[in-house]
């Protein structure tokens, strides 16, 4: 074990580590900045159990029904060995019906219905790297495949809902999603997260063929959303660049490398161990819990409650400390430059004196003061 393994062990306390998933990895592109966030993340920190014992609410929590929902909605997407998704990609991606065949390795090796995620990432790299070859059938749906990932030097599991070999010598990442596609637009943010799961995807794809000297071209940038047409349960599959999601993914990737530095800041014997006691009942005290917290750096946004378990804590932290950010979006943009609300607050009333970068803003805010002022004398 390296000592950097080591010291996130020392983080993470006693439990089992939690892998990076397409989730996780869509949320490092979503809020970059945040230590804390990539740190607990990369020590494999179980963030929903750390906010269900400080007793926060829990933002991403699906219902049970959204959940079943999901599920009804792949699955009948994908019954009858895909038959529904064939003519989708068909015209989605230009595939001809009688070239398509499909193969589910949600069951390789097994009589029930899942297999372990090894022996299905295996499988699943000896059926692309052969249809790479052109060895195997060149027109196949591979369902439930298992890739690869390397984050931070680990090897994450990711779990792609479907793979489509391959048009032209080139791999399709299919995501089937169940929320709806209405008169052909999406919900712009959920199509964004969907695009920054599927940008693992391709570049878990990209790293597979890169074994074989494959060149990264070898799979699309454009990703098939399959989704819910208008109200209806209907399937409609739309082709969407993810380009810009892949860039950002590489990028912050890349950005990993840096966790020693993170580290570094943090005192050594910091851990976010819950201690769980006999009854496997987290025992750690929140207070202890809370100062650990404090330890790394956040950097909260309004848009963390879409994709971090800590968004209520980190929101409250940022409420004590007078963070624009605590007051919604639109301030935090508004006021982008100035650290606290203080600072806003005496920068308006001449109490500080603006630096030169706070001139403009300066401005703004002593006017938006003044029309406070006459709005109030003329209501009085
Ligand atoms: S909620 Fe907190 S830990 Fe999570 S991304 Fe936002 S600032 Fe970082």
């Amino acid at each position: 074990m390296s000592s950097l393994d080591e010291r996130l062990g020392v983080l993470r306390g006693t439990a089992a580590p939690i892998p990076h998933n397409a989730r996780t990895l869509a949320a490092l592109t979503a809020n970059p900045s945040c230590e804390r966030r990539s740190l607990l993340d990369a020590a494999g920190i179980d963030k929903d159990a750390l906010a269900a014992h400080l007793g926060l609410p829990r933002p991403l929590r699906k219902s049970q029904l959204a959940l079943d929902y999901g599920l009804a909605f792949e699955r009948q997407v994908t019954a009858q060995a895909g038959a529904p998704l064939v003519p989708l990609l068909r015209q989605a991606l230009g595939l001809s019906v009688p070239e398509v065949s499909y193969e589910d390795v949600n069951s390789v090796g097994s009589d029930d219905d899942t297999s372990p995620l090894r022996l299905r990432r295996v499988h699943t790299r000896s059926r692309i790297r052969r249809a790479a070859h052109g060895r195997s059938d060149p027109r196949t749906l591979l369902d439930h495949p298992v890739l690869h990932l390397t984050v931070a030097g680990h090897q994450a599991y990711l779990e792609p809902d479907v793979i489509a070999f391959q048009r032209e010598g080139v791999f399709y990442v299919v995501e089937i999603k169940s929320f709806p596609v209405i008169h052909g637009q999406p919900d712009p943010i959920k199509a964004t997260a969907a695009l920054t799961q599927a940008a693992a995807y391709v570049l878990a794809l990209r790293e597979l063929l890169a074994e074989d000297a494959l060149p990264p071209e070898r799979v699309s940038d454009t990703v098939v959303l399959v989704n819910p047409r208008n109200f209806t349960r209907y399937p409609t599959a739309t082709p969407f660049s993810a380009h810009k999601q892949i860039k950002n993914l590489s990028r912050h990737l890349g950005r990993l490398r840096r966790l020693p530095e993170l580290l570094d800041k943090v005192p050594p014997d910091t851990t976010f161990d819950l201690a769980p006691g006999p009854d496997q009942k987290p025992t750690r005290p929140r207070g202890e819990l809370v100062a650990a917290l404090a330890t790394v750096r956040p950097n909260y946004t309004p848009g963390c409650r879409h994709h971090c378990d800590l968004a209520f804590h980190c929101r409250t932290e940022a409420r004590h400390q007078g963070k624009p950010a605590a007051l919604g979006t639109a301030v935090r943009e508004d006021l982008a430059g100035i650290d606290t609300i203080a600072t806003a607050l005496a920068l308006t009333d001449g109490h500080l004196h603006p630096s030169r970068g706070q001139k403009d803003l300066t401005q703004a805010l002593r006017h938006a003061q003044r029309i406070h002022a006459d709005l109030q004398t003329d209501t009085a």
